[in-house]
């Protein structure tokens, strides 16, 4: 099943990044990606992926 992530679920207010994946270990590879990236992230922390994972819906 489709999972999706916005940033500004996570409080990225003036982030429009929108992922969508067919599974949660391509979209939590493609969201570390995004943050390494873009936000400078360099290492994202196990209370940031998880905080994230909260926020990933299961689209339909
Ligand atoms: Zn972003």
């Amino acid at each position: 099943m489709p999972v999706e992530f916005r940033c500004s679920d996570i409080g990225a207010d003036t982030c429009t990044k929108h992922f969508i994946a067919a599974t949660w270990e391509d979209l939590m590879a493609q969201v570390s990606e995004h943050l390494r990236v873009v936000h400078r992230v360099k290492t994202p922390t196990q209370t940031l992926m998880t905080y994230i994972s909260k926020k990933v819906k299961v689209s339909s």
